[in-house]
């Protein structure tokens, strides 16, 4: 039987990243991905710069794959339009998950794609046989290790994205439209790549999304190829158990009011794979999991709780368009005093939605 230290099952961005900081300290680790290809999942690429004390080229090193800057956001809604001035990174996600699995595979990671794991018993991945000390559930919203380990699935949203020439709007920001008529809980996105654009629609409610998404591609070009997918809107989940790990969409490491996981997923992989070299150091004594989760807890879940705290809010004014635009502009006014820099306007909702007299 085969042997590998770590197991990581999933190549996303969030398996990836534990992938290549854990080859940079010349871990032993194996890494199964099922697709032949990375970036099969739909996603808006839009990536926010800063949360917390990390910024997303720390952590992903090179500039591969980033296909623009835009200096601001455009948020409307049916009553009105602000302007929202932190910048947004967009990326091609595909070339940024090439390149993760670059970085990690030529510090002598070991990738397998193209290859599904199918079950996990005992400390062995089936059908491949690999025997593990330690498994990395990097495998995404619908996670088999976490329903393996018996912890509870997330609350889930819904979403679609193309890419697209045919927009008629100035390429140096993102645009988002929270209308009802466009989509109900939820909102639309136009966000400039280099030479085209991604757009799309994501609702919190799956039962409005058959019907607006149908909508939403009839409102644009019928040569989009549209791509769908399911996203986490939950608090985090139990990151562990035993010596089994959770990160990314799987444990629903995401700012829930947005949908936002890229860098969320790629700081708590970082984390993790902090947590991993230090039981690699011990040889693999003494594994204790819960060290993992007080990282979290202390360097990245108040962004996790407030941004969940946001998005209930929110849900809960959509009743009135009106009153929504109304919070928004309060909230985004607030985050321009906070200078977050790259955060999104999300931080400005902090303020209410921590005051314990608001909730
Ligand atoms: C419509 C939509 C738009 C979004 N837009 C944005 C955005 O603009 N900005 C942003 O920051 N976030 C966005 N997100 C969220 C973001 O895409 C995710 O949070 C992030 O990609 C999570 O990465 P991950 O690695 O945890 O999961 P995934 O990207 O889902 O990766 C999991 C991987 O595991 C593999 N896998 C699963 N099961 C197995 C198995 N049994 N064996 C082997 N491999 C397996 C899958 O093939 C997949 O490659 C969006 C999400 C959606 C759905």
């Amino acid at each position: 039987m085969e042997k590998s230290d770590v197991l990581i099952v999933g190549g996303g961005v969030a398996g990836l990243t534990v992938a290549k900081f854990l080859a940079e300290e010349g871990v032993d680790y194996i890494l199964l991905e099922e697709h032949d290809d990375f970036f099969k999942k739909a996603c808006g690429e839009g990536v926010t710069p800063v949360l917390g004390d990390y910024t997303f080229f720390d952590l992903y090193e090179s500039k591969k794959g980033i296909e623009n800057v835009a200096e601001g956001s455009i948020i409307s809604t049916k009553y009105g339009v602000m302007e929202y001035p932190l910048p947004n990174i967009i990326c091609d996600k595909r070339e940024m998950e090439a390149e993760l699995a670059r970085q990690a595979t030529k510090k002598g990671g070991e990738i397998r794609m193209n290859t599904r794991c199918e079950d996990i018993a005992e400390n062995v991945a089936f059908p491949q046989e690999i025997k593990f000390k330690i498994c990395v559930g990097a495998d995404g919203i619908h996670s088999f290790i976490r329903k393996k380990l018996g912890i509870k699935n997330p609350d889930i949203g819904v979403g679609m994205c193309g890419i697209t020439k045919d927009i008629d709007k100035e390429r140096n920001k993102c645009y988002i439209e929270f209308k009802k008529e466009v989509i109900p809980y939820g909102y639309s996105w136009y966000f400039p790549k280099k030479d085209e654009w991604n757009i799309g629609i994501g609702t919190t409610r799956v039962k409005y999304f058959k019907e607006y998404s149908q909508k939403f591609k009839e409102m644009h070009s019928n040569e989009i190829k549209w791509n769908g997918s399911f996203l986490p809107v939950s608090k985090p989940l139990k990151p562990y158990n035993g010596n089994f790990a959770l990160v990314g969409d799987a444990a629903s490491h995401v700012i829930a009011l947005l949908g936002d996981g890229i860098l969320p997923s790629m700081i708590c992989a970082k984390i993790l794979a902090d947590v991993i070299i230090k039981f690699a150091r011990n040889d693999y004594r003494n594994i204790d999991f819960s060290v993992y989760e007080e990282r979290l807890k202390k360097e990245i879940y108040k962004h996790f709780l407030e941004g969940y705290r946001a998005y209930q809010v929110l849900s809960s004014i959509w009743f009135s368009e009106y009153l929504f635009h109304v919070f928004l502009k309060m909230m985004n006014r607030m985050a321009k005093k906070t200078n977050q820099c790259g955060c999104r306007f999300w931080h400005g909702f902090k303020y209410l939605t921590c005051s314990k007299s608001f909730i």
